[in-house]
């Protein structure tokens, strides 16, 4: 009786499974197309000063306008992106392209607005990593200190020993990094002694009811406190309220993004919003080091 369960669950399983798997495959040949078609885009979601809601930087997010289908969520496609490899050269795309983007808005006057580009896995190891990036600070001619480097936890914590030789290099080209999703990883919290990180961006399942959930409020301030002590900075992310907006900014949280201010919106959209920014805007370097 079991066995014959057994049996119809496994076949049930590998019918659902050559779908999937089908599916993946023909997701992978059109993603191996995207980049030459030009259906790749970035949209960009502004990080605001707590203090003064002054946008200080922008974080640069992928989407794929794929044929027939609109605009795809970057968690539909990077995973397949990120098994197959393809992720090395979209993840050069968009570092190159975020770059050239944050260089337009420097020399068309805005005030400086750093750009934060997520790092995949597979990305970082790539050996010839720096000297692409460096490849892109010197091409766009962008300084290095408006570029920042968002990785997760998980990602560094790989294989600490290369991922504290990579960072210092790419440190040492004047670029911010930051760790993205931070609390949600398993790592200990030493690393944050043994590698050269500027940034914690605190995950947004803790941003979430931090003002209500005295659980969330707990560890939101103890980052916080933290981060201060180790003299990093933090941004929040998913502020979607007044009342989550304002717990951080009482507890001393520099910069966050998230609806309450702002969504992700393409380039054109992104430059208006800093048509609107008060004038005392602090430059992202300033803030985020400070
Ligand atoms: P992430 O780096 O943690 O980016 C933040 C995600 O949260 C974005 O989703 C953003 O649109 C969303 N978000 C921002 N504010 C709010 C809010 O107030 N509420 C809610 N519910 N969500 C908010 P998105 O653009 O769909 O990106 C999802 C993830 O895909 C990113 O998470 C990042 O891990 C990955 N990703 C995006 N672009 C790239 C890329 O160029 N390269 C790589 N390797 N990964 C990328
Ligand atoms: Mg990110
Ligand atoms: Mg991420
Ligand atoms: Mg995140």
């Amino acid at each position: 009786q079991a066995k014959k369960a057994g049996g119809n669950g496994f076949a049930f399983y590998a019918a659902e499974m050559s779908a999937l798997a089908r599916e993946n495959l023909n997701l992978e040949n059109q993603l191996r197309h995207a980049l030459d078609n030009g259906e790749f885009i970035l949209h960009y979601q502004p990080q605001h000063d707590l203090q003064t809601n002054a946008i200080v930087g922008v974080e640069a997010l992928i989407r794929w306008n794929r044929p027939g289908q609109g605009m795809i969520a970057p968690l539909k496609f990077i995973p397949v992106a990120e098994m197959s490899g393809l992720i090395v050269p979209i993840g050069d795309w968009v570092m190159q392209e975020a770059c050239r983007q944050a260089q337009d808005w420097q020399s068309r006057g805005a005030e400086p607005i750093g750009v934060s580009v997520n790092v995949s896995a597979r990305q970082f190891k790539d050996p010839t990593l720096v000297s692409k990036i460096a490849q892109c600070l010197e091409s766009t001619g962008l300084d290095p200190h408006l570029l920042e480097l968002e990785l997760t936890e998980s990602i560094v914590m790989e294989d600490p020993v290369n991922s504290a030789a990579r960072l210092k290099q790419i440190r040492d080209l004047g670029v911010t990094i930051s760790i993205d999703d931070f609390g949600t990883g398993y790592s200990s919290l030493s690393y944050l002694r043994q590698f050269p990180i500027d940034i914690l961006k605190i995950d947004r399942s803790f941003v979430r009811d931090v003002h209500i959930d005295t659980h969330n409020a707990a560890i939101v301030t103890a980052i916080l406190a933290m981060a201060g002590q180790l003299q990093i900075g933090v941004v929040a992310e998913g502020i979607e309220t007044a009342e989550q907006q304002e717990f951080l900014a009482r507890h001393g949280c520099g910069i966050g993004q998230g609806y309450y201010f702002n969504k992700p919106v393409t380039a054109a959209e992104c430059e208006k919003l800093f048509e609107r920014r008060p004038a005392r805007a602090i430059p992202f370097s300033v803030v985020k080091s400070a």
